[in-house]
């Protein structure tokens, strides 16, 4: 497989998105062939034991300068960044590590000559001015979270660097990702995870957003299918150069609860909205991804009912 001619950088390896990206990337390049990087030392075995492993900084350039001595990237996926309800605690750093961050890697990619840069937006990006319903592609973007603001400042940048450097980068607007290898690490849909966890462990859920708070989310396996077929497509048929937009299902904690309740009819639920309730009210409840459909064909496999059947499924083996 020509595949295997790549040699790819996977920076943020550790986190929830990164431990199974990093996974899926090394079946189907080579393990030997997919670097993965982070602050922090994987706590995953499989992570650890199954290819090379970094430890860099990504906002000190020389430690990217120092990987470019050891290996030749054809391709970055930059995925480190601070989460939506982590950023509000330490707004000007969540800023300094997503834009500079983002920097560091647009600049080295283009040093490298790296032929292809993956970097993830969010639905953050839009805000309370924003069509709540199907919300378009193009629309109305007053994010008022940091991470909203970096994530739409960041697709500008990549949307520059692709126009002004001929830079191959690609982008998606992820909604709340949901996944049972790895856990969450500080956004507003987070809910979405621990409660698959408490239902297994306690059988009742303490939930930090209203009954009725309607959310975009995916689950992992489309999450990571979405982001391979868009770096895999052509490139004539990659239109949008800031980031798509990307759907899946959308739910409110009650829906999932019923969900659940398929499998285990006495859980119970409990509501107690925090600082992340505001968050969610100025985020789209359903987003209108046919500019995705249309470009490079996307299309998500799971339901809300098929994503729970496979988590409890899964949750059941490592609670156990
Ligand atoms: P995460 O917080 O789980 O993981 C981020 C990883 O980056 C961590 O392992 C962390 O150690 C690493 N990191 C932090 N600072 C670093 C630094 N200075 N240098 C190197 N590594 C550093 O995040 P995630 O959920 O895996 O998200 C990955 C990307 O996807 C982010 O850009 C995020 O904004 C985006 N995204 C995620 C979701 C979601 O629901 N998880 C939704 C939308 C967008």
């Amino acid at each position: 497989m020509t595949l295997k001619k790549d040699t790819i950088l996977v920076i943020g390896a550790c986190g929830q998105l990164g431990s199974e990206l990093t996974m899926e990337l090394r079946a189907m390049y080579g393990a030997a062939n997919v670097v993965a990087a982070d602050i922090q030392f994987p706590k995953q075995a499989e992570l650890r034991e199954s290819g090379p492993f970094e430890v860099i900084d990504v906002l000190a350039p020389q430690h990217l300068a120092d990987l470019a001595k050891k290996y030749q990237f054809t391709q970055i996926y930059h995925l480190a960044a601070i989460l939506s309800a982590t950023g509000e605690k330490n707004p000007k750093f969540a800023w300094h590590l997503n834009m500079d961050g983002l920097f560091n890697v647009l600049d080295f990619a283009l040093e490298q000559k790296v032929q292809k840069v993956y970097w993830p937006s969010s639905i953050a990006v839009f805000g309370p001015n924003t069509p709540r319903l199907h919300t378009p592609q193009h629309t109305i973007m007053d994010p008022n979270t940091v991470y909203g603001i970096s994530k739409l400042a960041g697709e500008g940048w990549c949307n520059y660097y692709f126009e002004k450097y001929g830079l191959d980068v690609r982008s998606l607007r992820y909604p709340g990702l949901i996944g049972y290898k790895a856990l969450p690490g500080g956004g507003t849909t987070d809910y979405a995870v621990d409660i698959y966890h408490q239902a297994l462990a306690k059988g009742t859920y303490k939930c930090f957003l209203t009954a009725d708070t309607r959310l975009p989310m995916m689950y992992m396996p489309d999450a990571l299918k979405a982001t391979l077929d868009l770096m895999h497509a052509p490139a004539e048929q990659v239109k949008i150069r800031s980031s798509y937009n990307l759907a899946a299902m959308s739910f409110t904690p009650q829906e999932i609860t019923a969900s659940i309740q398929r499998h285990f009819p006495t859980f119970t639920i409990t509501y107690e909205p925090d600082g992340r309730q505001q968050i969610a009210d100025s985020w789209p409840q359903t987003i209108d991804d046919q500019v995705a459909r249309q470009d490079w064909g996307w299309n998500p496999s799971y339901t809300l009912d098929s994503m729970t059947d496979d988590m409890l499924l899964n949750l059941k083996r490592t609670h156990n």
